[in-house]
């Protein structure tokens, strides 16, 4: 049996004819920068996620770069971030000549690690932190309540990468009772990646930013589109950064579907999660699941659920470069997000070598992401299971 990392022609196949509808509907219209379809999608993410404002861009990537130019980011600032995570996290605060300081994550969750951040903020004498961006890895949201709770105590602002965690839900505490919050929907901005693989993905490239405050809204709005306002009158240096209308209709025929698809994740995480337990290799010790918790071990934190939505099923395992070679040659995919932490990168030159995230080096030595797209199928998941259990023993 074949089972691929990600399989994107099981949804081609109930999607397919609404996608080339809406595609051709862009290139009838004539409308080919901002226009309608942009500006629908806008309203419905922002709306979906729990924000006042939708901004399209060009990728997630730019939408944290232009959260970080609309911040004022620039030479010589320092913005404390994650070092387990995609790149783009830390490419936008060096490209605007910004250094970035590493949090070290939590173990268990692989989220940044709030009591680490507290430590740096408390050594930061000379406040040269100008932000915080926390990274919902995986598809959980990082402990948002503790992090906010921070970044007020300090007067900071937090972008959050939610890129791989559009819909998912943090509970936060208000008034005593629990409200649920949207990743993104926290911090100043939440940034959204449309890259085909993550839980909302386009047809090519795409992002957006979601934020609260109206101020802000009207600055990155500037920046995407070369800081003009009117057009040739620029008050600010911004760029290119706008989202394409064929990628947000295409991003508007799937978003109707998006709640099933988490849904169908977690579904096939909850499966997973069984059959390991039923093999023993949890109790061995080999496997280590992933569960919606915080550092302090607790699976459900203030009474509420940490809501995952699976971007990556991702496991923590002994012997794990060997299970890869042997998932390969039984021809299941799987991948390693990420097997090199970001403050361990060859660009950062003389920063790498300073910084230490003990947790963050061991977990880029040890995780493994299985199959969890929707339309994965039970038998798939029995058998990937089974080889392996065949591969420990
Ligand atoms: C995918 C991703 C990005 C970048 O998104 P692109 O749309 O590919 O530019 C940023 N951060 C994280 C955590 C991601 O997973």
């Amino acid at each position: 049996m074949k089972v691929p990392l990600l399989d994107l022609q099981v949804q081609l196949s109930y999607l397919e004819n609404d996608l080339i509808a809406a595609v051709t509907r862009v290139i009838k219209s004539t409308r080919y920068i901002q226009g309608p379809e942009v500006e629908n999608l806008e309203r419905e993410i922002a709306e979906y996620s729990g924000a006042a404002h939708g901004i399209g861009v060009t990728s997630g990537t730019d939408a944290l770069l232009v959260c970080l130019m609309a911040l004022g980011i620039g030479p010589g600032d320092k913005v404390l971030t994650s070092p387990y995570s995609f790149f783009a996290t830390m490419g936008g605060i060096l490209r605007l000549g910004a250094i970035p300081i590493f949090a070290d994550i939590d173990p268990v969750s692989f989220n940044i690690d709030p009591a680490k951040i507290s430590e740096i903020l408390a050594a930061d004498k000379k406040r040269e932190i100008k932000a915080i961006i926390p990274v919902h890895l995986y598809g959980q949201c990082a402990d948002m309540a503790a992090i906010m709770k921070l970044a007020e105590q300090y007067g900071l602002p937090v972008i959050e990468d939610a890129a791989q965690a559009i819909g998912a839900e943090y509970p936060m505490l208000k008034d005593g009772k629990i409200e649920y919050k949207k990743a993104g929907s926290m911090g100043i901005a939440g940034c959204f990646s449309f890259f085909p693989s993550k839980n909302l993905g386009g047809i090519g490239d795409g992002g957006m930013v979601i934020a609260q405050e109206k101020s802000f809204a009207e600055k990155l709005i500037l920046l995407r589109n070369h800081g003009a306002q009117p057009k040739y009158y620029h008050k600010l240096v911004g760029g290119n950064f706008r989202l394409d209308p064929l990628q947000a209709a295409a991003l508007r025929v799937k978003l109707p579907y998006l709640e099933s698809w988490h849904r169908q994740r977690a579904d096939n995480a909850a499966s997973y999660n069984r059959l390991f337990a039923d093999t023993g290799l949890v109790a061995d010790k080999k496997v280590q699941l992933p569960v919606s918790v915080f550092a302090d071990g607790q699976d459900v934190i203030k009474g509420g659920r940490n809501v995952h939505i699976y971007n990556q099923y991702v496991l923590r395992l002994k012997k794990r470069n060997a299970l890869i070679q042997w998932l390969t040659r039984n021809d299941i995919g799987c991948e390693i997000y990420y097997p090199v932490p970001l403050h361990k990168q060859e660009c950062l030159g003389q920063l790498a070598t300073k910084t230490h995230c003990p947790e963050a080096e061991k977990a880029a030595n040890e995780t493994l992401a299985l199959p969890i797209y929707p339309g994965l199928t039970s038998s798939m998941q029995l058998y990937v299971v089974e080889k392996i259990v065949q591969f420990y023993r």
